[in-house]
């Protein structure tokens, strides 16, 4: 097993981009920290108790948190696969942990997409609570309003997609995960694909750099 990193700003489309990669191809898996730990909140585990009162405020949860959840999900993945990893990383502490993990980090893909695109795009994100499909009412209308495509289940607003976290949620990455731009540069492993544009032909230039 491999890792590959899908870094961008909150809304960038890594959760669209690698679930519908993982679904036209078998050796690739998504993994999302977020989708882990809604999980868990959902669940009412002692993490997603910790981990709640910082999503809801657009913060990060404490690396030791997420960390656990994503070495248990890398020791289970075994064989020819290739994981892509959507949320983690978030700091470049989080990446120093994903180092040890053992698993090959094989490169990391920025999906660029500026600022403005990104509170549009979240202002009208519809995600699936139960297969964790995500539309927009606009750019990815499901085929019935409201209703998922894939498993017919009533799509919802993430807590944390209100204008206000979104901003916070912003600040968040420009400080704490941007930083990871530079440290996978240094390390020869950054791709950069923009986020923007008919989104096949982002699907492929992302499968074209994996
Ligand atoms: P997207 O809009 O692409 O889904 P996002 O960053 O806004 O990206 P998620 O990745 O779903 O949303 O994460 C939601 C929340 O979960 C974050 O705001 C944060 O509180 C928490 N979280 C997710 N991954 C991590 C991580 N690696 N470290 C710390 N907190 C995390
Ligand atoms: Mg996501």
């Amino acid at each position: 097993m491999n890792i590959v990193i899908l870094l961008g700003a909150p809304g960038s489309g890594k959760g669209t981009v690698a679930g519908r990669l993982a679904s036209e191809h078998d050796n690739l898996r998504h993994v999302s920290s977020g989708d882990l730990l809604r999980g868990a909140v959902a669940k009412g585990t002692a993490a997603g108790q910790e981990a709640k009162g910082y999503m809801d405020a657009g913060k990060l949860v404490p690396d030791a948190l997420i960390a656990t959840m994503i070495k248990d999900v890398v020791a289970e993945t075994t064989g020819d696969v290739t994981m892509l990893l959507d949320g983690f990383p978030r700091n470049v502490a989080q990446a120093e942990i994903l180092a040890e993990m053992g698993a090959p980090v094989t490169g990391a893909v920025l999906l660029d997409v500026a600022d403005e695109v990104i509170f549009d795009r979240i202002a009208g994100r519809r995600t699936c609570p139960k297969c964790k499909a995500g539309y927009h009412v606009k750019n990815l209308p499901p085929k019935v309003e409201g209703i998922c495509d894939k498993c017919g289940e009533k799509l919802t607003i993430r807590k944390d997609d209100n204008p206000e976290t979104v901003k916070d949620r912003l600040v968040v990455y420009h400080q704490q995960t941007e930083p990871l731009i530079a440290y996978y540069r240094e390390r020869n492993l950054l791709k950069t694909v923009p986020g923007v544009g008919d989104l096949s032909a982002i699907v492929a230039n992302v499968l074209a750099v994996l």
